[in-house]
């Protein structure tokens, strides 16, 4: 939504921006479902019997379909296999590993580029993504591939936890459904095509959180999606409130990393199972937790590699997600470096996960590239929620490096906040990165990025000085 229709929205009384919403619900709908929606999700929950062999073969198939495309129809790879014919360059397009790692930047600069010549742009759908940095994307998609989405996502964010889109649900997201400076209720908006509460993230406060677990309860909702911090916020208040009320069939997260403490208190709080989602606008890439706690990957969606720089490191190492997208083949993006650092799982070769799937595994999502810290012996510093142990006496906390030998952490504190706990982060942050001067920062409320996410980890060392390390520590 641009700024003065986003203006106009809050200007609307709370039953009326309902209707709004529920007027944009509808046209999402349209997009996201159609006639073929059930035989799609039971097509993709009967594939997760299929073996190893099976889906290599099926992403063979398609790759080679996919790259075709790209090569010969998309505009932006066209030019660049023209330009490398011309420098006599030899090498196949129908091979990836022959393919240039794409970065961000040409993406931003000139997306419609990235669109097959028979599509008509004006027939898509158009994604406006902010970004976590706030560096905006443009992406468009068909009807068709959209549904095709929706319908993984229903079989493998939905149907595997028991749920469906029909059940009421509320969603803690980005969406500025409200004006920040409201402090009144509702934080909230009903949009009925999608029967879906949306929730603000931007007002959470804890003496505005009882009015969002009424509306829970109020509006019988049976599961929970969102940001993570979102949904802990929520969580912990609930517990602090002893309400027992709030029961839900499960929470799912998404855009952030779980960390476990933030994993055991909402579970508690709401009486289910946590179960993360990983995913994109670009959906070059998609997983999902099953019953048993691994994260599968979605085969459909996409090839993942892990490379370091445009080299690939060895199986169970982590390293930089470069991704090619095998749904969307009308906006292809191949061997795309997403920007978040993971790690494959091994494979199930002869006997499937526990929960009886052979989908293959992501072992790690360790969040954003720019999320780890680095020493000045030059390694990397990822996974850092070991630092805030479980029972902690703190609500949130933030972790920043401002440079190599010194390193902030915001942090706000719980009622029953004592000094030792000060001295155990210091002392376990110290144990990880080693001898760096730790600052304890106090503050009310950790700031969130532009739309509205909670950033665990930041390092504003410059691209250089990472650039440097990285060298030294190989
Ligand atoms: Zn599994």
């Amino acid at each position: 939504m641009n700024s003065i229709l986003l203006s106009l929205y809050h200007r609307l009384p709370a039953p009326v921006r309902s209707l709004a919403a529920s007027l944009r619900g509808f046209h999402l709908l349209l997009w996201r479902y159609g006639p073929e929606t059930h035989q799609l999700v039971k097509e993709a929950l009967e594939r997760e019997a299929w073996s190893r062999e099976q889906w290599q073969a099926w992403q063979r198939s398609r790759l080679a379909y996919v790259l075709h495309r790209a090569a010969t129809t998309v505009p932006y790879y066209r030019k660049q296999w023209e330009e490398r014919r011309r420098r006599g360059d030899r090498a196949s397009w129908e091979y990836l590993e022959n393919w240039p790692i794409l970065e961000k930047e040409p993406l931003r600069e000139t997306p419609e580029a990235f669109i097959a010549t028979d599509c008509d742009v004006k027939r898509m759908f158009h994604l406006h993504t902010s970004g976590t940095t706030g560096k905006a994307l443009d992406l468009w998609r068909t009807r068709k591939t959209n549904q095709a989405w929706y319908a993984l996502f229903e079989a493998r964010c939905r149907k595997w936890y028991g749920v469906s889109r029909q059940d009421r649900w509320a969603i803690l997201g980005g969406q500025l459904v409200v004006p920040v400076q409201q402090r009144r209720p509702p934080f909230w908006v009903w949009n009925m095509a999608l029967n879906q509460l949306y929730m603000s993230s931007y007002h959470l406060a804890p003496d505005l959180i009882p009015y969002y677990l009424d509306a829970l309860r109020g509006y019988h909702i049976k599961y929970l999606w969102g940001y993570t911090s979102s949904l802990y916020a929520l969580a912990k208040e609930a517990l602090n409130l002893n309400r027992h009320d709030l029961k839900m069939a499960v929470v799912i997260t998404n855009a952030e990393p779980v960390f476990d403490y933030q994993r055991g208190t909402i579970a508690e709080a709401f009486g289910c199972p946590v179960r993360e989602n990983y995913g994109m606008a670009e959906i070059a890439v998609s997983a999902s937790e099953c019953q048993a706690g691994k994260l599968h990957l979605w085969p459909e969606v996409g090839i993942v590699e892990i490379l370091k720089g445009d080299q690939p490191v060895a199986n169970g190492n982590p390293g930089d997600l470069v991704c090619t997208g095998l749904l969307n083949a009308d906006m292809p993006l191949i061997r795309y470096r997403v920007g978040d650092r993971g790690t494959l799982g091994s494979d199930f070769k002869n006997a499937p996960c526990a929960c009886g799937r052979f989908l293959p595994v992501l072992a790690a999502v360790e969040g954003r590239v720019d999320d780890v810290l680095y020493t000045r012996d030059g390694r990397r510093v990822g996974r850092l929620d070991p630092v805030f142990k479980k029972q902690l006496p703190i609500c949130e906390a933030q972790i920043i490096q401002e440079s190599l030998d010194r390193v902030r952490v915001r942090f706000v504190p719980a009622p029953d906040y004592c000094p030792e706990a000060g001295r155990s982060i210091i002392e376990r942050l110290k144990a990880r990165m080693g001898e760096v001067e730790v600052i304890l920062e106090q503050v009310d409320v950790v700031p969130r990025t532009q739309n509205g996410k909670f950033r665990a980890v930041i390092c504003n060392l410059s691209a250089e000085e990472r650039c440097h390390l990285q060298n030294q520590a190989t």
